[in-house]
């Protein structure tokens, strides 16, 4: 399960695993909707009324370090992928901000860039914009 693998890396790597932060895994391994720290912030208050939103940030920068989450900065502010941080394209409404994992994989692409052009750390990050089918009923 993705909210195991999470908390072991995370005290693996000697990280405090506390109750709130078990909360925000949760959330981040459970969500298919890519949350923004706004998002998860208001799941996180619904059992955490106290918690402050520097708590969603910390365990953000403390899953990034140890690459468990895939930030995707937007102008709008980031989006995050807790459930597969590998980079993978998405798709996304340009109307609601709905954000789906597409089924593509690019790593070839990367490899066929890396080895034929002799780029070293080659990465990618894709995104196809739309508007989605709950938007077009609209
Ligand atoms: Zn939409
Ligand atoms: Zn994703």
């Amino acid at each position: 399960m993705r909210l195991d693998d999470l908390l072991s890396s995370l005290k693996s790597t000697g990280h405090r695993v506390t109750p709130q932060r078990l909360a925000i895994l949760r959330i981040l391994a459970e969500s298919r909707e890519h949350p923004s720290v706004d998002r998860i912030y208001r799941q996180l208050r619904k059992n955490f009324p106290t918690t402050s939103p520097a708590t969603v940030y910390n365990t953000l920068e403390c899953l990034k370090e140890i690459g468990e989450v895939l930030e995707l900065p937007f102008g709008s502010g980031s989006r995050y992928d807790g459930r597969n941080p590998d980079p993978h394209p998405h798709l996304v409404c340009t109307m609601c901000g709905t954000i789906e994992d597409l089924d593509i994989d690019l790593r070839p692409a990367a490899e066929e860039a890396a080895t034929s052009r002799g780029y070293a750390n080659v990465h990618h990050r894709l995104e196809l914009y739309g508007v989605c089918p709950s938007c077009q009923e609209r």
